[in-house]
């Protein structure tokens, strides 16, 4: 069982992905709890070329080192993961590639989207958590000190706008796989519609 948690930054998808972990694990379930990008140790690395060189790194090249970044990952992580039977708790995977690289630095959804496919050999989550945030809300939710608030005003809020709309277009074309949560109502709240829809899937 492979399920992803969307949205943009500071939605709350790593509190999320926290509590989803937690509870599956209660219930007697092995969970790998990874991210993109840096779910390896070869991923680490790529993931700090696109953070430390944010602004300088091309649009395509930034593309192709997510990609690479999600080959890596799926090859020698994911799919050895599903083999076993474990589930695995994503934060981020080839919907983010779509909304920040597709949309966001305007590359195209169908080429980003067929670029991740490629890298990904096709692999697609079960379960696809879209929180659904606004920049705006998502700044004033955050310290200023946080590493995320830089992440956000990195972007200008059209660049966020886009990711966003980006998202939700994404979830409106693929209902099943995706189940779009209002990321400003309470955690609990948030993590007991989560775990309502993946009660059937295990
Ligand atoms: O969610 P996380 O903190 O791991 O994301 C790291 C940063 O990388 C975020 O600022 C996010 O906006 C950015 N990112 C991106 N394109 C992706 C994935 C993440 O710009 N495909
Ligand atoms: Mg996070």
């Amino acid at each position: 069982l492979f399920i992803t948690l969307e949205g943009g930054d500071g939605s709350g998808k790593t509190t999320q992905a926290q509590l989803l972990t937690e509870w599956l694990e209660e219930r007697g379930r092995t969970v790998v709890r990874t991210r993109e990008p840096g779910g390896t140790d070869v991923g680490v690395e790529i993931r700090q070329i696109v953070l430390h060189h944010r602004g300088e790194v091309d649009p395509r090249a930034e593309a192709l080192l997510y990609a690479a970044d999600r080959a890596q990952h799926v090859g020698t992580k994911l799919r050895p993961a599903l083999a076993r039977g474990d589930v695995i708790v994503q934060d981020r995977y080839l919907d983010s590639s779509v909304a920040y690289q597709g949309a966001g630095r305007v590359l195209g959804a169908t080429e980003v989207r067929d670029l991740s496919l490629w890298a990904a050999e096709g692999l697609l989550p079960d379960l696809t958590v879209l929180l659904d945030l606004d920049s705006q809300a998502a700044r004033a939710r955050l310290d200023a000190d946080d590493k995320v608030f830089d992440r956000l005003e990195a972007e200008k809020d059209d660049f966020h706008s886009r990711v966003r709309a980006a998202f939700l277009d994404l979830a409106d074309a693929e209902p099943d796989r995706f189940l779009v949560v209002d990321a400003a109502a309470p955690i609990a709240e948030i993590a007991a519609t989560i775990r309502a829809r993946v009660v059937p899937l295990l």
